[in-house]
């Protein structure tokens, strides 16, 4: 008997049809004789319908309102899939993401779980009863409801699976894995059996949403066995685990993209010492976090240009801060492109094996894309490129490390 947690995503919750499935294959596990607990998103669509209705009204800033109304999707899903489960003889129960409850701390909006009580949850599998668990949602020291950031069931999944000291957290969605790019991008990717936290990671945080970050970092902290498996399918899946599980290094594990940064360029900006701190730390201080920075070296010896990249629903407000130190900060102009796309390429064997970059550079020169940033990790390499051609960069980096399938 081992302890289970499923988490099943929107799509596989789509209508009552895909939630009586998804009963189904809880009820199958559940009379192989192991506890399991399910979290569940919204049904696929109503978490974007219900941002929208709030961004019509208010455009400003999340607060603890936005959480009210768009973690709404979650508490049909449960209701639903425990009413499911129950007409087909299962104990189940429904819980909210307050009444578990998941503790967070009071960044509406994207609120990062503190603590999850789950004494609730082990009593409630300790009686052979079935919880249904609200993904996405969790209570703030203020008594008020947050959410976990888009994606976030992923990281309700796996905190739970830590407090509950799961043997498994398996995350159901509409493909049956991690591929080496997204597969709704590029037909040939083939599907890994095994990644590294660390370059699911990457993966994660540079674009491949199969996954949310914060859920990965969770896992890779707690040490818990994570599988991304198809919710329809019977077979397949990726292991996500610790390097030592993982015998033979691939030199890269996967091609990803990422359309939501845009790139801001101060130009003729004073090269002398401060200047990028006098940047940096006023938008530190606004909350935007600054990914790809480069400066060159003044060939005057007086001034310079420094590029770098924000979250592109952070870019008007980047310009504003940047515009209220203009004094302190003496530049020419400033240079906005929200059009940019980051492509990366990760993967561990990097350590081991040289002309990755390489490889990719010619790749894109090949197809005549041009590189505007560069930067790297040990395991990453991202450059940013005109967002027209993302698509067919990942293509054309996939094939050129050899990984489109015959
Ligand atoms: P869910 O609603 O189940 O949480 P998501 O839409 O959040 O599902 O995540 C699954 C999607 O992630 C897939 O449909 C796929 O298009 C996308 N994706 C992006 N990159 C990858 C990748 N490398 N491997 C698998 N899926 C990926
Ligand atoms: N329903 C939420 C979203 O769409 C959470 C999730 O699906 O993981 O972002
Ligand atoms: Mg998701």
């Amino acid at each position: 008997m081992a302890l289970i947690v499923q988490k099943y995503g929107g799509t596989s919750v789509a209508d009552l049809d895909h939630i009586k499935r998804v009963a189904d294959r809880v009820k199958a596990i559940y009379d192989q004789g192991n506890q399991i607990a399910v979290v569940v998103s919204a049904m696929a669509g109503v978490t974007d319908q219900l941002v929208q209705w709030v961004r019509e009204i208010e455009t400003k800033q999340s607060n603890g309102e936005y959480d009210t109304v768009v973690s709404t999707g979650e508490q049909v899903t449960v209701g639903l899939l425990a009413i499911a489960l129950q007409a087909l003889g299962v104990p189940a129960r429904s819980w909210l993401g307050w009444q578990v409850p998941f503790e967070t701390n009071c960044f509406y909006g994207s609120a990062r779980i503190t603590n999850v009580k789950s004494e609730g949850i082990a009593g409630c599998l300790a009686k052979g009863e079935v919880p249904i668990v609200a993904g996405f949602q969790g209570i703030s020291p203020e008594g008020r409801i947050t959410t976990l950031g888009r994606g976030g069931s992923d990281t309700s999944a796996v905190a739970l699976a830590a407090a509950l000291n799961a043997d498994r957290c398996d995350i159901c969605t509409d493909v049956n894995g991690v591929f080496t790019a997204d597969p709704r991008i590029v037909p040939g990717a083939q599907k890994l059996d095994k990644i590294t936290y660390e370059e699911m990671l990457e993966m994660a945080s540079q674009g491949a949403k199969v996954l949310q970050t914060r859920s990965v970092e969770m896992a890779m902290k707690h040490n818990v066995t994570l599988r991304v498996i198809s919710s329809f399918l019977d077979s397949g899946g990726t292991f996500v685990l610790g390097e030592e599980n993982i015998v033979e290094q691939e030199k890269i594990s996967g091609v990803t993209y990422s359309c939501e940064e845009a790139k801001v360029t101060l130009v003729s900006v004073s090269d002398k010492p401060g200047t990028a701190a006098a940047l940096f730390g006023p938008l530190a201080e606004a909350g935007i976090n600054v990914d790809m920075i480069v400066q060159n070296i003044a060939e005057d010896g007086k001034s310079t240009d420094m590029t770098f990249t924000v979250p592109r629903s952070d870019l008007q407000k980047a310009l504003s801060v940047i515009e209220s130190n203009s004094i302190k900060l003496s530049f020419k102009r400033v240079d906005s492109d929200p059009n940019v796309a980051k492509i990366s390429v990760i993967g561990v064997g990097m350590r081991s094996h040289a002309g990755v970059a390489g490889t990719m550079f010619s790749a894109l020169a090949e197809k005549g894309i041009n590189i505007q940033v560069i930067s790297t990790s040990e395991i990453k390499i991202s450059v940013l490129i005109s967002e027209e051609y993302a698509e067919l960069a990942v293509r054309s980096l996939h094939a050129a490390y050899g990984f489109d399938a015959e």
